[in-house]
Order: structure tokens, then C-alpha cells, then sequence
């Protein structure tokens, strides 16, 4: 018995996840915050992880976590904050829990390509609509999408990635307001785009906010939350694995955003970076660069195949999303100022 015969053919079809070895690069593949903790925050989490009880189970609801986490994150009274193992994890449970036979996921794309994974994975079909030639939204092409699919559920990563681009509010209103099922706004590089759509909770009973602590810093930790009416909380709950969260991540997480400015400090940092880089890379000929306000850039070069690999040859690890949506595009997240300026000259020498 082989896995052809037995295994899912949706699954046979499916690519895994690809993630390169980066060992000895200058890594930026994969929109981490490229600072370290202090050394004095680095051994007071020490102390206080030391002194944990890994032989019991962690806490399946984590009340002060997800209470601090409201707190911090400006999420409305009344909304249920839920946690996950990575916000990977939270696009599971959502898509799960919504995965009728025959029904429907949309989002703009190109996008995120866990969305489309997992409706593959739960037997949704998944339909993207609404991104012009140049990844701006079009949101009347959008909602007739809408209107002809119906979808269950509809994933809006703002900002995009892998594009980098931040939809205008008003027209991610019109989306949801039209939209019949629920609307999840993944706001994975909010930090970056100091926009959001937590007030919006309040008003709309089929919204959904997600977040993730990942790109803010803290990705070897796994934390992705999302904030909703209870009503949708209890439902998802029902399909969350009861220890998603580890006793590591939600100390360490409890900790950092007591001291939420560290972070908050690296992002403004990296801000600050993402203009200069953004100038150095629309000063290089033939590259086109698409505007960004998360922390990376999606670029377009003549051959991103061969720039792809003659960058590797440099020691600079980008991401290549060479395809029929995404022709000759490379994706370079945000370095400190030092890994930038080797990105850039590298480029200028790949490009050659
Ligand atoms: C990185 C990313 C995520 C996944 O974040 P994790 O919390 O690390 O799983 C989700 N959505 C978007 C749009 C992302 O770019």
C-alpha cells in the first residue's frame, strides 16, 4: 500500500509550506524583526521561565493573558479574545469551524497562501477576486465577486502580504459590509501599519480581528490572538486544540507585553528603515517597487529566478514568489540598517 492510494488527492496535489535553510545568511525571507531582546529583558524572561512547572499542562484557557492582551491591544469591552498557536493555527480553527460542505472562502488575491491551504484542507473552495495589476484593491470587482459566490467566510490580510499594500479603510468597509458570512481582517503587520480595524468590532456582528505577536518580534514563540463577539469564541473554542498554547509561550508572552514598548520601539526602528530601504531599492534601474506599509517590500525584477539565486550566491536570503500572479516578484523584508545596506548592494550587483 502506497500514500497515492490512500491518501487525499487534494493533498497529493498540495506543495508544502516551504521554508529555506538560512543557516550563515542574512536572513530576510521571512518578515522577522531582526533586533534581540536587551540582555538585561533576555535574563529576567530567564528567570521567570526558570521557574515554571513544565510537568503540568498549561492553563487551555489562559484568562490573565487573554485579559492583558485586550488591555493592550485597544480590543473593545464585550469582545472575546481567543488564542492560538501562531495565528497559522487561528486561520485553522476559523476555516474549520466554518467548512460546510460546498461552502466558500474568498480574499483578495494574491495573498497569504494559508488561506488557500487551508480551504483545501477543510474541502472549501476558495475563490480570489478583487486586486488590480498592481495589488490595489478593487472593491466593487471585489463584492460582485461576492455576490456571485456567496462565500462562508472571506480573509482580508491588512496590510496584504505578500504585496505589502494597505487597502484604503473605506473600501474594506464596503467589503464588509456586503459581505453575507464572516469577514476575519488579519492584521499581522499592524504594528508596521498603525491601522486597524478593533473599533470596527462593535459595529459589525460578522467581523473578525487577528493579530499575531510573529512579526512584532516574537516569532519563535507561537502567539496569534483573535478578538469577536463570544457568540463566534464559543463556537471556534469547540475546535481548538485544548493545549494550543504552551506553558513557555504564555509566560513569555505574559512577560514581553508587560514590556510591550521594547517591542514597540523596534517597530519604529524598523519604520524609520522600511523609507530608507524603500528609496535605495526605487533608486535601482529595473526594479519596480510596490508601496509597503508592513515590514517588507514586494519588488519586481526582470529575472527574479536568476536574482533570486545570485543574491543567494551573496549570502541574502529573500523570498522568490516567481508565478503566473506574482511574475518576477521577490519579497525582501526589513533588515537592521546594516543587513539592509548589503541587501541593496547585493541587488545592484545581482542585477548587473
Ligand atoms: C506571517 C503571517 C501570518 C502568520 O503568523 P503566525 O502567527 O506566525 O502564524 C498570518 N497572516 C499573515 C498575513 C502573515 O503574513
Amino acid at each position: 500500500m502506497t500514500p497515492e492510494k490512500l491518501v487525499r488527492p487534494e493533498i497529493l496535489a498540495l506543495k508544502a509550506y516551504h521554508v529555506a535553510p538560512a543557516e550563515g545568511m542574512v536572513k530576510l525571507d521571512a518578515m522577522e524583526n531582526p533586533y534581540p531582546l536587551p540582555e538585561k529583558t533576555r535574563r529576567e524572561l530567564a528567570d521567570v521561565l526558570a521557574r515554571l512547572d513544565l510537568n503540568r499542562y498549561p492553563d487551555p484557557s489562559a484568562p490573565k493573558l487573554r485579559a492583558l492582551i485586550a488591555r493592550k491591544m485597544g480590543v473593545p469591552t464585550g469582545m472575546e479574545v481567543m488564542l492560538g498557536n501562531g495565528s497559522d493555527d487561528l486561520i485553522q480553527i476559523v476555516t474549520l469551524a466554518l467548512a460546510k460542505p460546498g461552502a466558500v472562502m474568498m480574499y483578495p488575491g494574491p495573498t497569504f497562501v494559508m488561506y488557500a491551504m487551508n480551504a483545501t484542507f477543510f474541502g472549501l473552495r476558495a475563490v480570489a477576486a478583487g486586486l488590480r495589476e498592481d495589488f490595489s484593491l478593487d472593491a466593487q470587482a471585489f463584492i460582485r465577486a461576492v455576490t456571485e459566490h456567496n462565500p462562508a467566510l472571506v480573509y482580508i490580510a491588512y496590510p496584504n502580504n505578500p504585496t505589502g499594500v494597505l487597502y484604503p479603510e473605506a473600501e474594506v468597509l464596503k467589503i464588509i459590509e456586503a459581505c453575507p458570512g464572516l469577514v476575519v481582517l488579519d492584521e499581522a503587520y499592524h504594528v508596521f501599519a498603525q491601522k486597524t480595524f478593533m473599533p470596527q468590532l462593535e459595529r459589525f456582528p460578522n467581523l473578525v480581528v487577528m493579530r499575531t505577536v510573529s512579526k512584532l518580534g516574537l516569532a519563535g514563540i507561537r502567539l496569534g490572538y483573535l478578538a469577536a463577539r463570544p457568540q463566534w469564541v464559543e463556537q471556534f473554542n469547540k475546535v481548538r486544540q485544548v493545549y494550543n498554547v504552551n506553558v513557555l509561550t504564555q509566560a513569555a508572552a505574559t512577560f514581553m507585553l508587560e514590556r510591550l514598548d521594547v517591542l514597540e520601539e523596534q517597530a519604529a526602528r524598523i519604520r524609520v528603515e522600511r523609507d530608507v530601504l524603500g528609496k535605495a531599492l526605487r533608486a535601482l534601474p529595473g526594479v519596480t517597487v510596490f508601496p509597503s506599509q508592513a515590514n517588507f517590500f514586494l519588488i519586481r525584477v526582470r529575472d527574479a529566478d536568476r536574482t533570486f539565486e545570485a543574491l543567494k550566491r551573496q549570502g541574502v536570503l529573500v523570498r522568490n514568489l516567481n508565478s503566473s500572479a506574482l511574475s518576477n516578484c521577490l519579497r525582501v523584508t526589513v533588515g537592521t540598517p546594516e543587513e539592509n545596506r548589503i541587501l541593496v548592494n547585493a541587488l545592484r550587483e545581482a542585477l548587473q
